[in-house]
């Protein structure tokens, strides 16, 4: 039982939840963005973060600051709190991103996470190793065994109450990441890394993405608090967060910001192609693209950054509060619009319905119907198990029409849940919300919550619809009974 993370809302297998950072006497409000701090290049100094931005934690890399003969002793000397001027949490990597992109560090794990503990950090790393995507199951599985072994020994180092990372490796191999979170879980560290999937949000793959962050979390207990290491685009953040991630680092606002790029929930956008700014932050109040193009290079680098840090953390407030009011999935498929590769990210979520559905809650705000997905959501699924486990009896009418007293017992039919009694009419999800104009997949979920229930049940059915496409009436069982209500009502 790890009692450092509560996660206290559920949405999907996203939650709001607390992180306690013990040696910083600090809570975090998870789901929670980290901006990354560069100890040699501050674009926002990290005390403005606290204080404009409101942030509770951030990251900044240990093995940058143990290799920089400066540096070092001024952490050493002052420790990193005071050196950033920080009075947050300071969670800090311990240099395998370095490993992943030069192929080669001089640290060990015992020598980082004595140095991350000598230099005050709140969070340490070990140094794990980043399988990047792709790699063969034998490299993933190898490397992945070393990354095991570094786990083992950061649990040996006495480090006080700084908290340390157990980064979940095993590219993109389902499998071993779910392994590998059963296997960090089992040990005594404290949060969970989900390693080297920069590459796949570098190239838009957020099907992938989501497929890797499912098979970590099958691995992992519900008190492991969940870090998408290198997740810094708003864009992903909602998808990411129902996905069961509780921790965010962005480095992403700095990186673009020094190219002229323009971070949006909707995507990116270079600053010469603006005309307008849409966004309310204090930059965008304050000046026009022109008066932003017109500014010198660091200037410029810097008002970009603070707008894509208040856009980023806009969007953090947003998840949790959606959370917060059950409404995480219509905040995903808004953010699924954005782009076709986001739209990937969605189905794939939904591929894993059956796991988001565990821990959703059972009651939320109103389901929507937004798009065909919609059908597929978590509240749809759970429907349907709960139908196959009840067993009507009789002749029954099963009916998006009337109540028919010829029948034993008469149940209402709508899209996308397909049958249920009544009485549960004004309960959770059925009070959804569903457009006039409904696609197939609606249709189609429907048939198929008419089919769950006739699976567990000897009744004799009768379906009454208002003019089903044929597509969903085949889905629908032969031995029951159809009728048209289309044309006999008026
Ligand atoms: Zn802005």
């Amino acid at each position: 039982m790890r009692d450092h993370f509560e996660a206290r809302d559920w949405d999907g297998a996203g939650r709001v939840g607390r992180l306690d950072v013990p040696r910083a006497g600090v809570t975090v409000e998870t789901p929670a963005l980290l901006p990354v701090v560069n100890p040699n290049i501050q674009t926002l100094e990290p005390r403005r973060m606290e204080t404009e931005f409101g942030a509770q934690i951030l990251i900044t890399n240990s093995y940058i600051i143990k290799t920089s003969d400066g540096l070092r002793e001024d952490a050493l000397d002052q420790g990193l709190h005071d050196l950033l001027d920080f009075h947050g949490a300071i969670m800090t990597d311990s240099g395998s991103f370095q490993l992943a992109e030069y192929g080669d560090i001089d640290v060990t794990t015992e020598e980082i996470l004595q140095f991350q503990y000598d230099i005050g950090s709140d969070v340490g790393t070990p140094v794990d190793i980043p399988t990047p995507p792709d790699a063969s199951r034998e490299q993933a599985a190898e490397e992945l065994r070393t990354t095991q072994e570094r786990l083992g020994i950061a649990e040996g180092v006495d480090v006080g109450d700084m908290l340390v990372n157990a980064p979940v490796q095993g590219s993109t191999h389902a499998d071993l990441r779910e392994e590998a979170g059963r296997h960090a879980a089992s040990t005594d560290l404290d949060v969970f890394p989900v390693g080297a999937v920069v590459p796949l949000m570098n190239d838009y793959r957020y099907g992938d993405m989501v497929d890797v962050v499912a098979a970590a979390k099958r691995g992992l207990d519900q008190d492991c608090p969940v870090h998408l290491f290198g997740a810094g685009h708003p864009m992903m953040f909602a998808l990411a967060a129902a996905m069961g991630c509780d921790l965010f680092d962005s480095a992403a606002y700095a990186l673009y910001a020094r190219d002229d790029r323009y971070l949006t929930v909707r995507g990116t956008k270079h600053l010469d192609d603006l005309e307008h700014l849409p966004c309310p932050c204090p930059v965008c109040s304050e000046h026009t693209p022109a008066e932003l193009r017109a500014l010198g290079e660091r200037e410029r680098g810097d008002e970009l950054a603070a707008h894509n840090l208040h856009v980023s953390f806009a969007e953090m407030r947003r998840v949790r509060q959606a959370i917060r009011t059950g409404s995480l999935m219509e905040l995903v498929e808004a953010r699924a619009r954005a782009h076709p590769a986001m739209l990937d990210g969605y189905r794939a979520a939904l591929d894993h319905a059956e796991q988001l559905e565990r821990t959703d809650s059972a009651s939320k705000d109103t389901f929507f119907y937004l798009s065909g997905e919609s059908a597929r959501r978590p509240e749809v699924v759970r429907h349907h198990e709960r139908l196959d486990r009840l067993a009507p009896e009789g002749d029954v009418l099963l009916t998006e029409g009337d109540n028919d007293d010829d029948f034993d017992e008469s149940w209402t039919v709508e899209p996308p849940f397909g049958p249920f009694p009544r009485a549960l009419r004004n309960t959770y999800p059925l009070t959804a919300e569903v457009p006039e104009r409904l696609d197939g997949a609606a249709f189609d979920a429907a048939a198929d919550g008419v089919a769950a229930l006739c699976a567990g049940s000897d009744a004799a059915f009768t379906l009454a619809h208002r003019d089903w496409p044929e597509r969903a009436l085949a889905r629908v069982p032969e031995d029951v009974s159809l009728v048209n209500l289309h044309g006999r009502e008026h």
